[in-house]
């Protein structure tokens, strides 16, 4: 990671924030969206994902995106795959860095890809493998995910031991780093501090290792500054809290950026991001919403008197 910034901000909204809304966005507003919020310092957007049009058509120019998106100076530009031939994909547009998620639920994860977690594993070995077979690829940087970290809407409760048990099964396999993910909102601060507690112990400091949040039940932010003080320092989140939860109708989506941009610049921890910018960029989001709603604070409230941004100061 950069060491002009202690917490890595990884924007989603363009993939997590996009699939789960109706509005198709047309290519030129993401990108505009992307310079924007790359240009108020975001060092890190995923930008699409390589599944079938078909699927998802929100996300059919992933592949243009992600190359339109390595032309903006500085940033790094991530996408998401399912499988292999996603991951042909997604490495033969250029992306920097390639996540490939399974529900760490075995109910979950089937009713996803009708596919049980140690099928979803050999699925993330083709792809190590085939990184790993083109010199082109030997940079680019692939990251395990683990949904449904901290409860599952079939399962109910997912034991730590079973992420676990997967966390160290990507890391042997090959990936470079992982990220664990409140899929359906159903954490903790608690829980989340226990189990990154337990994740440092099982694979170790050097591991990088990302947090993902949803805000379902309010409770998102208090997720993340569990998570920052368990020692994560990459954190995903959504501009304007775009998207929802598929699981659950009406919930909110992604933590919002901007807030969590705020919360962890007055506690000192630099992003490298400009809040004024963010909002600027959200503003440029919001022109492309339909009927969909966003999320946020920071936007209603503005600065308080006397703030000193991390970022700033530096
Ligand atoms: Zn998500």
């Amino acid at each position: 990671m950069r060491d002009d910034i202690d917490v890595l901000v990884h924007e989603v909204g363009p993939r997590d924030g996009l699939q789960s809304i109706q509005t198709i966005f047309p290519t030129q507003a993401k990108m505009d969206w992307i310079k924007r919020e790359a240009a108020a310092g975001v060092p890190q957007i995923q930008v699409g994902s390589f599944v079938p049009p078909k699927n998802l058509p929100q996300m059919a120019d992933s592949a243009e995106v992600v190359r339109r998106s390595l032309e903006i100076p500085g940033l790094t530009v991530s996408a998401l795959v399912p499988n292999l031939r996603g991951a042909e994909n997604g490495f033969a547009a250029g992306a920097h860095q390639i996540g490939v998620v399974l529900s760490v639920s075995e109910a979950h994860n089937m009713s996803n890809v009708r596919r049980s977690v140690a099928e979803s594993l050999d699925g993330f070995s083709e792809i190590v493998a085939h990184r790993d077979a083109d010199d082109a690829y030997k940079d680019i940087v692939l990251s395990g995910g683990l949904a449904t970290a901290f409860g599952c809407t079939i399962d109910g409760k997912v034991e730590v031991s079973a992420v676990m048990r997967v966390a160290e099964e990507f890391l042997k396999r090959g990936a470079d780093r992982i990220s664990v993910a409140d899929t359906v909102g159903y954490a903790n601060p608690k829980q989340v501090r226990d189990l990154f507690d337990e994740l440092y112990r099982t694979v170790g400091d050097d591991v990088p290792v990302g947090a993902h949040f949803h805000d379902t039940r309010g409770l998102g932010l208090a997720n993340a500054f569990a998570a920052v003080e368990a020692g994560v320092r990459e954190l995903d989140s959504c501009l304007g809290g775009l998207g929802g939860c598929p699981y659950a109708p009406g919930a909110s989506g992604n933590i919002v950026t901007e807030d969590l941009v705020f919360m962890l610049e007055g506690m000192g921890l630099r992003t490298g991001i400009d809040l004024d910018g963010l909002l600027a960029a959200r503003e440029i989001m919001e022109r492309h919403l339909k009927d969909e709603p966003t999320q946020g604070s920071f936007v209603t409230a503005g600065r308080p008197l006397g703030f000193e941004p991390a970022t700033a100061a530096a």
